[in-house]
């Protein structure tokens, strides 16, 4: 898959109703709460490839990882994942919210991001974020030069080592290497409620 980073600020627009995009027919996309453009984060792209949920071609199919206890072979459209039928029917997940989760998420907000949101197959390892008792909104793989842009998502990375024993040489290092399309990579969330933006990085 091509490994797309974004400048928030740029990312593309979802298409028009029912236009076209490189020849294939779309439709407009589902929202999705905790992943508000899938198509900038390259988790959904243009295709004419027909959902092996529900059958039909829409103009968009996913390109993100399948958690599921058998393999599928599967090709899924942005609106099986969001109407929960995909995961219904492949007993599947598309994100990682295992672990790191407080206490004070409500269990449905996990299922929705388990079940009902499109994950990313960009992360080595990946968990979701989550700020003010709710999961946070994904926006997208970003490299040092992104970060500018927002100060405490940066302030949140140069912690991030801490427990490593890094010092904050080896730390701004490391934050200065960060790369959206290459390694290691950073990835932006924002808190529904507050606003603020978090991170984590691929520390491999
Ligand atoms: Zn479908
Ligand atoms: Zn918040």
């Amino acid at each position: 898959m091509d490994r797309r980073g974004f400048l928030p600020s740029r990312r593309s627009q979802n298409p028009q109703p029912d236009g076209e995009h490189n020849g294939v027919v779309t439709s407009v996309l589902p929202k999705f709460r905790y992943h508000p453009d899938p198509l900038a984060t390259g988790s959904v792209e243009p295709s004419s490839t027909e959902c092996t949920v529900c059958g039909q071609s829409r103009g968009y199919i996913y390109t993100g990882p399948v958690y599921a206890i058998e393999e599928h072979d599967s090709e899924i459209c942005p609106w099986c994942i969001a109407d929960g039928s995909a995961a219904n029917r492949l007993g599947a997940e598309f994100t990682d919210v295992g672990w790191g989760v407080p206490d004070d998420v409500p269990a449905s907000a996990c299922e929705e991001i388990a079940h009902r949101t499109p994950g990313s197959s960009s992360w080595q390892q990946d968990h979701w974020l989550y700020h003010c008792a709710d999961g946070c909104a994904f926006l997208g793989a970003v490299g040092r030069r992104d970060l500018d842009d927002y100060p405490d998502a940066l302030d949140v990375l140069l912690h991030e080592t801490d427990q490593f024993g890094w010092s904050a040489e080896q730390s701004q290092r490391y934050i200065d290497s960060l790369d959206a399309n290459g390694q290691p990579t950073a990835y932006l969330f924002r808190c529904l409620h507050c606003g603020t933006h978090l991170v984590f990085s691929d520390f491999t």
